[in-house]
């Protein structure tokens, strides 16, 4: 596996990927581990993850220096990516006992029931590389603090964070094998997520590949949670304070260079401010400082691989061609690495890549609503429901067209985030299943019943 760096398409490192006998030791090694680690007490899980929270601080710098090498994100976005990970660690250190603590029933007179809730074993986590630490430290502070062992197929152009992630653990002082990094190809997954070894499985990335792996894993009849990435949509109603919607709307679109899933990428604006927001909107979209990723002041960075650039270019051409007006950016840089321009484009008709497709890279697309009612038709016109945001003064009503919006969460007056607080998650095409707050650490264990009579 080589890292890339996409800011000058040279190779950082080659990586030599794990055989099917490295595999297979590995499988081992998190067997052989895992009713031991089930069994240890659960605030000494607590208490490893609070350390692993303090690796993570003292080796910040390497640690977001590494993620800005290996796919680009602008450097301050990576150190705080890096935080934020020692957050969601510090969050379950201290709230993952409370989360699965027995929930007591107690209905029945003479008896007494409760829930107990037990580790299911090994779970794979196939994870994305565009928060290459957030995305993996979000799966493992709850899961491992619940007793399960984790392994991680990270995205095969960021072996080196991989890596790095497992030693975070290691050095913490988790036992070997509770949790390990396997470097293997995608094509070579199936036989892991088919083996007896792996209990459970979670997936953060493309629908596509999230089509095969539930597939597997729902022929191999085992749990799993599906992250699929969105086209989220962000409504501005007549009465929205135009300069904070214009201005979170930039972030929120080109935050980690255009490519998250819970990006803005459809901002659909009433008639009667399109205009106003328009104008603002491009303004700032195009005074985005754009360049080499290692630089503090750097806004938005290259895009992490040649062919995401390819496809995004694609997306946009095949837009304007059906009618979108291109109202600044456009095409791929003329530099060295793989850079794309902060890109608006304006009214694109509903039938295009614009429209019904996720755009993962600095692109947004601005559409115009008659009204109200007609912005919550085209914001649930997709195929997706991962997030949403809403603009309004008036927080009621935001509220309740909050409450009209099909995705997994919603945002009034804020842009979409997840925070360790609160659960994270789709419907539709963007998957199920949930992550972070209470909610993602139950997805792992066994609700077990107990009835005492
Ligand atoms: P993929 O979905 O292909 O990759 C995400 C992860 O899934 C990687 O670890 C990848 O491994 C793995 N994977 C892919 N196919 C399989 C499979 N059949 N079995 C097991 N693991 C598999 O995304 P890409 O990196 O190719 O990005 C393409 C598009 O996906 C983006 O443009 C964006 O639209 C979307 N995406 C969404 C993300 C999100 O946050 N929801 C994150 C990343 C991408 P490997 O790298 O080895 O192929």
């Amino acid at each position: 596996m080589d890292s890339i760096n996409p800011a000058t398409g040279e190779v950082i490192e080659t990586y030599d990927d794990h055989t099917a006998d490295d595999v297979d030791s590995i499988l081992d090694e998190s067997a052989a581990v895992t009713s031991d680690w089930a069994e240890t007490p659960i605030t000494d899980r607590q208490q490893l993850l609070e350390r692993a929270a303090d690796v993570l601080r003292d080796n910040e710098d390497e640690y977001a220096e590494l993620i800005t090498h290996e796919m680009g994100k602008p450097i301050s976005e990576s150190r705080a990516e890096v935080e934020k990970c020692a957050w969601v660690c510090e969050y379950y250190a201290e709230r993952a006992g409370e989360f699965l603590a027995d929930r007591v029933i107690g209905s029945e007179p003479n008896a007494r029931t409760f829930v107990s809730y037990e580790p299911l074993g090994a779970v794979l986590a196939v994870m994305p590389w565009n928060f290459p630490f957030w995305q993996v430290f979000r799966f493992a502070a709850p899961h491992l603090t619940a007793g399960n062992v984790g392994l991680l197929k990270h995205a095969s152009n960021v072996p080196g964070c991989a890596l790095a992630i497992e030693d975070v653990f290691r050095e913490a002082g988790y036992p070997e094998g509770v949790f390990s990094t396997l470097l293997v190809d995608s094509e070579k997954m199936e036989d892991v997520i088919r083996d007896d070894r792996l209990d459970a499985l979670t997936l953060t990335g493309s629908e596509g590949a999230g089509r095969t792996v539930a597939e597997q894993a729902g022929n191999e009849l085992k749990k799993h949670v599906l992250e699929l990435g969105g086209s989220d949509p962000f409504v501005v109603c007549e009465d929205a304070d135009l300069d904070a919607a214009a201005e979170t709307g930039v972030a929120a679109r080109t935050i980690n260079s255009g490519q998250s899933c819970i990006a803005a990428k459809r901002f659909i604006v009433v008639d009667a401010v399109y205009e106003d927001f328009l104008d603002q909107f491009v303004q700032e979209m195009e005074a985005l400082e754009v360049g080499d990723p290692t630089d503090s002041d750097t806004e938005v960075g290259p895009q992490a691989r040649e062919d995401l650039v390819e496809d995004l270019h694609e997306q946009v051409e095949a837009s304007v061609d059906a009618g979108a007006d291109l109202a600044c950016g456009g095409g791929p840089m003329d530099r060295e690495g793989w850079y794309y321009p902060p890109t608006v484009l304006a009214e694109p008709p509903m039938d295009s890549p614009a429209a019904t497709e996720e755009v993962f890279g600095p692109v947004a697309a601005v559409f115009r609503a008659e009204d109200e009612a007609d912005a919550i038709e085209m914001a649930n016109d997709t195929h997706y429901g991962l997030g949403a945001s809403i603009w309004t003064a008036d927080l009621e009503r935001g509220e309740g067209l909050a409450r009209e919006i099909d995705a997994g969460c919603v945002f009034v007056n804020e842009l979409v985030k997840s925070d360790p607080r609160v659960p994270f998650g789709g419907v539709k095409a963007s998957g199920y299943g949930r992550e972070l707050g209470k909610e993602g650490i139950h997805e792992f264990v066994n609700r077990k019943t107990v009835w005492v009579q």
